[in-house]
């Protein structure tokens, strides 16, 4: 079967939909979200609505968190923070228990899926380092693992590999991300695994940014955020 991953939509409706239309036409089977539905962008509640109605598995990331209070204001940054408080007022009571049911990681059919790291999901940390990398790998009991988080899409083998997929070894692969790319491409990211073929590939798909960026300078959210966009950082 074929699964796209996608991760890191930060209420960016546009991004989030350009990606789901380009998945109608991969043959894919089913749809895992690994978390950040909410935050930055200025349509939290739509973007929930649509990966709940979408997604076979849903996480929770830390935006989520953040939006429920299950995170103190602290952990994010100023722009974060604007964005959280601004997230907050914006979903419906049902939404935000929808928000609250999620997990920050699962396994499901020998795949773990989580939105930071898969040993310790609900601290949050990132992977950014081969040290991270080695530390998530021994509290992962499976032989592969998609993540989110960092919004830089990379595939880590645990035999050192970087960016390169295949058998015989185990992987973390990061799917990028769909609203606020940070790898210098704003393109939007999701990433397409196939479990009998043994495939994997990062996708890439083009929206309206201009769109996204008038749209959340309008909600009164940071031009910063805006700004981003553009450039994917
Ligand atoms: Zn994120």
């Amino acid at each position: 079967m074929r699964i796209a991953f996608i991760s890191d939509i930060h209420s960016n409706l546009e991004a989030l939909t350009g990606v789901l239309k380009t998945i109608e036409h991969l043959d894919v089977g089913q749809i895992w979200c690994l978390g950040d539905i909410v935050g930055y962008g200025p349509f939290p509640g739509a973007c929930v609505d649509m990966v709940r109605e979408r997604c076979t598995v849903v996480l929770k990331g830390n935006h989520e968190a953040g939006t429920l209070s299950e995170l103190p204001p602290a952990h994010f940054n100023e722009h974060g923070r604007i964005a959280v408080r601004w997230t907050k007022d914006q979903l419906t009571g049902e939404q935000s228990s929808y928000l609250k049911s999620l997990p920050p990681a699962t396994v499901l059919n020998g795949i773990t899926v989580a939105h930071a790291t898969p040993h310790l999901p609900d601290t949050w940390r990132y992977i950014l380092s081969w040290k991270d990398a080695r530390e998530a790998f021994v509290g992962l009991s499976t032989e592969i693992c998609f993540i989110g988080h960092t919004h830089v899409p990379v595939i880590v083998g645990e035999n050192g590999s970087l960016n390169t997929f295949g058998r015989g070894t185990r992987y973390i692969v990061n799917v990028g991300s769909v609203g606020q790319p940070r790898d210098g491409n704003p393109k939007a990211s999701f990433g397409l695994f196939d479990s009998e073929r043994w495939t994997y590939e990062n996708v890439r798909v083009s929206y309206d940014v201009e769109k996204t960026a008038a749209s959340l300078m309008a909600a009164g959210l940071p031009d910063y955020l805006a700004q981003r966009l553009f450039l994917g950082v």
